[in-house]
């Protein structure tokens, strides 16, 4: 059996009565590109919060690498080793994307180093691999502020990457993008999906269709199915509630 990176036992959230996330049974492998799609409302971004801390279970368990999150602060648990990239690109747009990766890479370590730390060569080699990964290498030097939106997304990502988290949280990574971008962004999860476990949340189908291995479908707070984009996308339950809205 493989190793599991992430799992929920009946996760379930519950805000004023109204469950966002009922009794969701969840499980993932290291090294797994899974992508999670789901109507509006089906409990995609509860999900999220509940996984990185910033909403606590109402019944149910988060498990990362076989250990329980359970009272666990955000902060504890992007330090065991969950990044999250939320949809709006979070990056310095006065400084230049291998700034931005610089101070990525030094966030989980100390703040003086955040701050007045230079970057030793074994660094500045990895940072420089991570522009090319990202293919910003050619605009590695110009402030953030002038990239495209795509551009902007994939430092983002490569930001995540820096601070070498075990599990990256992808939250929508291709809204507002031209199909060149989203494109772009699809061939730079899949890159990094061969030494990376990424977990991705996508309303794109046309993306989901270029990155998806394995699909997981939320309705309701739960898991309405799972399969390949082939097996998901031709399940009836699916047709019904997802792609026939
Ligand atoms: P998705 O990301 O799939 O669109 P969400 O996780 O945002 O779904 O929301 C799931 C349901 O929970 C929605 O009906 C939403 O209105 C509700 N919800 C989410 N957050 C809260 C909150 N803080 N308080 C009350 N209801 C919420």
């Amino acid at each position: 059996m493989n190793a599991k990176i992430l799992e929920t036992e009946n996760l379930t959230v519950t805000f004023d009565g109204f469950q966002a996330l009922n009794q969701l049974n969840f499980s993932m492998d290291v090294g797994e590109l899974r992508v999670v799609i789901g109507p509006n409302g089906a409990g995609k971004t509860t999900f999220l919060d509940v996984i990185t801390g910033k909403v606590q279970p109402t019944k149910g368990r988060v498990l990362f690498k076989g250990k329980n999150l359970r009272f666990l602060k955000e902060h504890q648990i992007a330090r065991l080793g969950i990044g999250r990239k939320f949809q709006t690109p979070r990056i310095y747009l006065n400084l230049t994307p291998r700034e931005n990766l610089e101070l990525a890479s030094n966030r989980n370590k100390n703040v003086f180093l955040t701050l007045f730390g230079h970057p030793s060569n074994a660094e500045k080699n990895s940072i420089k691999g991570l522009l090319e990964t990202i293919g910003l290498r050619n605009k590695a030097d110009i402030p953030a502020g002038l990239l495209s939106h795509g551009e902007k997304q994939r430092l983002e990502i490569g930001m995540l990457v820096a601070q070498s988290p075990d599990l990256l949280l992808v939250d929508e990574p291709v809204a507002g993008l031209t199909d060149e971008e989203t494109y772009n962004v699809g061939e730079l999860l899949l890159a990094l999906a061969q030494n990376h476990s990424i977990l991705v949340i996508e309303h794109d189908m046309e993306f989901v269709r270029q990155i998806a291995r394995k699909v997981t479908v939320l309705h309701q707070g739960s898991v309405l199915c799972e399969g390949s984009i082939e097996e998901v996308q031709n399940d009836p339950r699916v047709i019904e509630v997802y792609l026939g809205q």
